[in-house]
């Protein structure tokens, strides 16, 4: 059964979450720009809290977990049609509790947690009152997990973590980290991993710098750089099993990956909605830039690589909830992830190209799209090993051809067609 079709009920949610985001939310982007991995002041929370208890009123709030793992949601597809919403502004995923990294953290606590680490850590996550940080990146080494360093050491009943951490995105306000280390280096790195649940106050940890993106002043960012110098945990720290980092981390990525798929839909319809409303707008040279056949083709190409991006999303999120297993669905989340960049790049690139000279400034938010591209074709993997991660697994269904020509060599199939249907037919006609 295929449905292009939302269901009343929910399209009324949809609806509402629509008008508040842009009425309500919005307005925050541009009164606390990139503040929403700060720690939260009495100022900001006065403001904050009110706009999450509608919110949950509308039943709304963290629905990227189901009730199968402890949250409320209504499954990916359906988080997809909402997060096409908040993807327009950078404070609506705070405001509606499925900000990364918190969604994809959230959701191998729920899947991998025991009980007492959900109610330590996912709990709260969910609750809204507590940020979280996932540590997995090392200053030499990113796309390659196997080549991580930081060691986690069994020391009786504790684990003692000592190593470096880069780019563990929001770690100056997460109250808990996620490590992930090496505790069997004698194995091959794919079962001497594990994933650690450590409280961020845990004596030897040390924030040594706060990496910020472009535009933003420098060591004041989110993303950090983190010394665990002798940081020693509890044996219940351990997430999963010993040795199953891997499958956590694919798993954790999977819903990250597809999370930032969805909200970039909603940035390149913002950039959009602003080609075609300056297209509207600005007259040159006798004619509205509507008129002219470059800007329409920036409008149409714009539309269509959009809707295809959409569905793709949409479709893949429908696979999720149907086979609830990211493994198989792994080659369409790379697909979903590959993609993104580009189609926000263009996309945002042609609009800056029809604002002119605006279209560039820090007083439009283009550039700063354009940016983001450019960080959604790294963060959660680079596009290179996606690529690499779709081609395997199409080329698994396929075989070496059988003899010396490829099996679609016309002289072959027309060979064979004689022998299927000769008997039956003149074989003088035609090139027969
Ligand atoms: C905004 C942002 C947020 C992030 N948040 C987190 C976080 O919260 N936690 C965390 O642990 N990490 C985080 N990261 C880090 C991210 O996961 C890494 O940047 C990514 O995995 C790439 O690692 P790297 O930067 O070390 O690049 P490298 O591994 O050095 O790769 C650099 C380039 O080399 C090329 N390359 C690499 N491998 C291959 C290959 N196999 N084939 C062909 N080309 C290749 C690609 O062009 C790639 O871009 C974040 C990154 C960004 C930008």
């Amino acid at each position: 059964m295929w449905d292009f079709e939302t269901d009343p009920e929910y399209q009324e949610k949809l609806d509402w979450a629509s008008a508040f985001v842009r009425e309500k939310v919005e307005p925050l982007d541009f009164l606390f720009p990139h503040l929403q991995f700060t720690p939260q002041t009495d100022e900001l929370r006065r403001i904050i809290d009110p706009l999450k208890d509608e919110v949950r009123e509308q039943g709304l709030w963290a629905t990227h977990l189901g009730p199968e793992l402890g949250g409320q949601g209504y499954g990916q597809l359906k988080l997809a049609l909402l997060n096409e919403i908040l993807g327009r502004s950078q404070w609506a995923s705070h405001v509606f509790g499925t900000q990364a990294p918190d969604t994809g953290n959230a959701e191998i606590i729920a899947h991998y947690g025991t009980d007492e680490q959900k109610a330590k850590y996912l709990q709260p996550l969910l609750d809204g009152t507590c940020f979280s940080s996932y540590s997995m990146t090392e200053p030499h080494a990113g796309a390659d997990p196997t080549q991580f360093k930081c060691r986690a050491e069994k020391d009786g009943d504790e684990w003692v973590i000592n190593g470096y951490k880069y780019f563990s995105s929001n770690a100056p306000t997460a109250s808990f980290l996620i490590v992930m280390c090496v505790t069997n280096p004698d194995v091959s790195a794919y079962n001497g991993m594990s994933m650690f649940l450590v409280p961020s106050d845990t004596p030897g940890i040390t924030l040594e710098r706060n990496v910020g993106l472009w535009g933003e002043p420098l060591n004041q960012g989110s993303h950090s750089l983190i010394r665990y110098e002798d940081v020693r945990v509890p044996e219940e720290s351990l997430l999963g099993g010993e040795g199953q980092a891997f499958v956590i981390a694919q798993t954790r990525l999977g819903g990250g990956r597809i999370h930032h798929a969805m909200r970039t839909i909603a940035t390149a319809q913002k950039a959009i909605d602003m080609m075609c409303e300056r297209a509207l707008s600005r007259e040159t040279q006798g004619s509205l830039l509507a008129d002219k056949q470059f800007v329409q083709g920036y409008i149409a190409d714009s539309y269509a690589q959009l809707i295809q991006f959409r569905l793709f999303v949409l479709y893949t999120a429908w696979e999720i909830d149907k086979y609830n297993d990211y493994k198989r669905v792994r080659k369409d989340i790379a697909v979903a992830k590959v993609v993104m960049p580009t189609v926000l790049h263009d996309i945002a690139w042609r609009a800056m190209q029809v604002h002119g000279a605006l279209g560039t400034t820090n007083e439009m938010p283009l550039f700063g799209m354009i940016h983001g591209a450019g960080v959604m074709g790294l963060a959660d993997g680079p596009t290179e090993v996606h690529k690499m991660t779709i081609a395997r697994q199409v080329l698994r269904n396929y075989r070496p051809a059988e003899g010396m020509w490829p099996t679609e060599w016309i002289p072959g199939k027309i060979e064979a067609a004689k022998e299927q249907y000769g008997h039956l037919i003149e074989l003088e006609v035609g090139n027969l």
